[in-house]
């Protein structure tokens, strides 16, 4: 934290912008839920806060978020050693994920949505089943696959064609539990008929495993579209956070 971030008047200010924010945002998942016909109970809203310091985990807190999403390992196993005093926070890793960071993730993360090839979810339940034995958590790593709209392997995401295999690899795997799916439309398209698509896999999936209720789609940007199609949770920074430094990641 810097000296001038941490001085009282600029947290105090930083808390009143970020309960605007907060109500602001809230009304309008509000408002897209009516517009769809939709329950607002249905879709929750996932503030991500990559970039931002601790300190604005803390005031959300205080403001009944118990939910945030991070999405580079370092940054967030950080923060996770920084605020083990909030007790109630729940941890969801939403950035794309090496293999070599299984082990730390698979201590503090509550959920991971970007499971998307076989070797991960695998590498992933093992190091699950050891942080569940050593009692660095206490139940199963909840998965969201991700899925690729637009085969850009560099993206992230598993293609279309191999989800209903990971899916019955995440399903039987032990210490792992099959959530739903996540996605991201590619930045160039209109979302509206990626958003269908992604709902089209998502119903397919839930044929043959009726627990993987949650979808996963809508950002800043296109939280309107996404619940359109079913999302049942938006993950977003910028229109909460403002602005991140860098954009990347
Ligand atoms: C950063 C990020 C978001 C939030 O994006 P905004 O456009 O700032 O709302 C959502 N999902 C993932 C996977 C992200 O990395």
């Amino acid at each position: 934290m810097t000296a001038e971030s941490g001085t009282a008047a600029a947290q105090s200010t930083r808390a009143a912008d970020l309960s605007r924010a907060l109500a602001d945002l809230s009304a309008r998942i509000d408002a897209a839920c009516r517009a769809a016909g939709r329950d607002p109970g249905g879709v929750r809203l996932l503030p991500v806060t990559k970039f931002f310091p601790a300190s604005d985990i803390e005031i959300l807190y205080r403001l009944g978020r118990r939910d945030f999403g991070e999405s580079r390992e370092q940054e967030a196993a950080a923060k996770v050693a920084s605020l083990g005093h909030l007790s109630q926070i729940r941890w969801h890793m939403i950035g794309r994920l090496q293999r070599n960071k299984a082990k730390s993730v698979a201590r503090w993360a509550h959920t991971v949505y970007s499971v998307d090839s076989d070797r991960l979810a695998t590498t992933l339940d093992a190091a699950a089943g050891l942080a569940l034995q050593a009692g660095q958590r206490e139940a199963p790593l909840r998965v969201l696959l991700q899925v690729s709209l637009d085969s850009d392997p560099s993206r992230g995401g598993v293609a279309p064609a191999d989800l209903p295999a990971l899916a019955d690899l995440v399903a039987r795997a032990e210490n792992l539990q099959l959530a739903g799916l996540m996605a991201i439309p590619p930045l160039d398209r209109d979302p509206e008929p990626e958003f269908a698509r992604l709902a089209d896999l998502h119903a397919d999936l839930l044929t043959r495993h009726a627990e993987a209720t949650e979808l996963s789609a809508g950002m800043s940007g296109d939280l309107e579209a996404a619940i359109r199609h079913g999302s049942t949770c938006v993950r977003v920074g910028t229109a909460l956070m403002g602005a991140r430094p860098i954009t990347s990641g």
